[in-house]
């Protein structure tokens, strides 16, 4: 396989308002959109359309929406033979979208939270054999934790946004996240916008993954890696690093890290494009994202390539509907 997905299947469910409701309000809304979605399916269908060879570890439910979601990945071409049913609910994002196109989501994990490290063993070299084994945080955290072992190389897509231990932290290569999460992680009072991205990417380096990359929306991504003795700007980066964020992870000196002090940042920029609906446009990124790595393309070249399909995601309405085909780009 070149990239298996340890991670989430849910249902979108989807209604539109004018406005959302105050706390003990009752708003009417449009009819209900049902469409799949969860972050790990995302990566994976993302990963599929592209041509990428792909198969998910998951769990969904013995609900409406299980067997449906599951025919539905198949017909991407994902592999599903690790999608395994659990008795009860399947994932569920309940979401409501206002007149101004502004969203808010509530997930209800189901059948997601009972995957488990053991089903990670169970998959046998299913996640140890696979060039890049991709993650995110819909799933227990011990689960995210067996697969990154396992892994011989872990894309870490850190959302939803939490703490994170610093064991996992250390086996990202890269920890992909947005400005938000990128803001969570160092431990800023706010989610404000980022003025300055790269300082951000150095920062999240120092607190220990292997590689970071921060989407920035219609700006692109920010690469930072350590510096090899190879690395362009490799004196300057050596100079010095500035000081980790007070952060959400246990953080450790360059010198624990054992390598180089400094990060050899890249900016990468995304095409123009008019912008439709930027849903599961990180998701796309990161699918596309592991697909290119797996293929021996460096994080830059990877991460410019990404950019690319979360591009061209934005121009679409919805978040797997919106992926394109690798002969689209
Ligand atoms: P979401 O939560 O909506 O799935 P995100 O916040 O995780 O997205 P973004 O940084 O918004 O992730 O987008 C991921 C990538 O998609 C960006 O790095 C960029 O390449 C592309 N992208 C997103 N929005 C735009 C846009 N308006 N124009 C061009 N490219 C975009």
């Amino acid at each position: 396989m070149d990239v298996v997905v340890v991670g989430s299947v849910n249902a979108d469910l989807v209604v539109r308002v004018g406005r959302r409701p105050a706390p003990g309000e009752t708003v009417m809304g449009s009819d209900l959109d049902t469409f799949p979605g969860g972050k790990g399916a995302n990566q994976a269908v993302a990963a599929a359309r592209l041509g990428a060879d792909v198969a998910l570890l998951a769990r969904t439910g013995t609900d409406q929406y299980g067997a449906r979601l599951v025919a539905g990945l198949a017909a991407e071409g994902v592999g599903v033979e690790h999608v395994m049913e659990t008795e009860g609910a399947s994932g569920v994002a309940l979401i409501t979208v206002d007149a101004e196109g502004d969203n808010s989501i509530i997930v209800s994990p189901g059948a997601n939270a009972r995957l488990t490290p053991a089903d990670v063993a169970a998959a046998g070299d299913l996640v140890s054999g696979a060039a890049v084994v991709s993650l995110m945080l819909e799933i227990p955290l011990d689960t995210v934790m067996a697969a990154a072992r396992a892994a011989r190389r872990a894309v870490l897509n850190a959302s939803p946004p939490r703490e994170l231990p610093g064991e996992l932290l250390a086996l990202a290569d890269p920890l992909v996240v947005n400005e938000h999460e990128a803001a969570f992680l160092l431990g800023a009072a706010s989610a404000a916008p980022v003025s300055e991205p790269a300082g951000m990417a150095r920062a999240l380096l120092a607190l220990g993954p292997r590689s970071v990359v921060i989407t920035l929306g219609a700006d692109g991504a920010v690469v930072a890696e350590p510096p090899t003795a190879g690395s362009p700007g490799f004196a300057d980066a050596a100079a010095g690093v500035p000081a980790a964020a007070p952060g959400r992870v246990a953080a450790q000196g360059d010198g624990a890290l054992g390598r180089p002090a400094g990060a050899v940042v890249t900016m990468v920029p995304s095409p123009v494009v008019d912008a439709v609906d930027t849903t599961g446009a990180g998701d796309a990124f990161t699918g596309a994202l592991a697909w290119r790595l797996a293929l021996g393309d460096n994080l830059p070249e990877a991460a410019g390539f990404a950019a690319e399909v979360g591009a061209a995601a934005v121009r679409k309405e919805g978040a797997q509907s919106s992926y394109p085909r690798g002969e689209e780009l």
